[in-house]
């Protein structure tokens, strides 16, 4: 089964509800990992899976990496350090953003983010994820007003890459606004060479005047191109 993408957006787990997420893959070669296991507490749950995956955008590797993960080139295919195999695992394309993988787990395909990765290769629980990560974040040390300012910006930053998402959006229905008014526009040409063709077999010869839906057609095209692009001088496009 391979497991949804519990992306930067999704809303944080709720309390009392751990995220099914991040405990659905039960590895059987679930092993403790003990060397970070010392500094896991109950304590630090004020952060969660998604505020923290924010605040881990560009830094999953380095985190990786400190607590034993061995890194390997995006996309290149290894073995897995949670189940074995010779060339089942890889690291995916936004890996360093969202810590994302991939593993074939010999047929039973499986892959996530960066925090359930820690739970194939080493079995963690959620709240052993939430605090190694929060540990390496240095969010263990700091006071509750720096947490509350580093929530806030979090919260930021969320509603930003929306607002980026969004942005995109609406610039591929324009995008494809444009293709369509293309094909049509393409389209009468076409029917005018036919006409075209016709007159010149059949009537002894006449020039085709542009049809009135040609015309039509390269106006919508003129609409939707000023629509989908004129926009863009001074706009911060994502
Ligand atoms: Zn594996």
């Amino acid at each position: 089964m391979i497991q949804t993408a519990a992306g930067a957006l999704s809303p944080p787990p709720k309390r009392g509800n751990p995220d099914s997420y991040h405990t659905a893959k039960a590895s059987k070669s679930s092993k403790n990992y003990t060397a970070n296991n010392s500094k896991m507490t109950a304590k630090n749950q004020q952060f969660s899976f998604s505020e923290l995956q924010l605040l881990m955008r560009g830094k999953w590797a380095g985190y990786h990496g400190s607590v034993g993960i061995i890194q390997h080139k995006i996309g290149k295919q290894v073995g897995c350090q949670g189940c074995g195999g010779e060339d089942r695992f890889s690291f995916q394309k936004d890996y360093p953003e969202t810590g994302r993988w991939f593993c074939r787990q010999g047929g039973d395909p499986t892959g996530g983010d960066g925090f359930a990765l820690l739970h194939h290769i080493y079995g963690w629980t959620p709240q052993q994820q939430l605090q190694s990560v929060a540990d390496y974040l240095g969010l263990s040390k700091i006071d509750d007003k720096e947490k509350k300012a580093l929530r806030l910006t979090a919260e930021k930053q969320a509603k930003e890459l929306q607002a980026a998402i969004a942005k995109k959006d609406e610039q591929a229905r324009r995008d494809s606004n444009v293709l369509t008014m293309l094909e049509n526009l393409i389209d009468e040409i076409r029917h005018r060479q036919y006409l075209q063709h016709q007159a010149v077999r059949f009537n002894g010869g006449y020039i085709a005047e542009p049809t009135i839906d040609e015309v039509t057609t390269a106006q919508e095209l003129n609409a939707a191109i000023l629509e989908a692009y004129a926009h863009k001088r001074g706009v911060d496009y994502v």
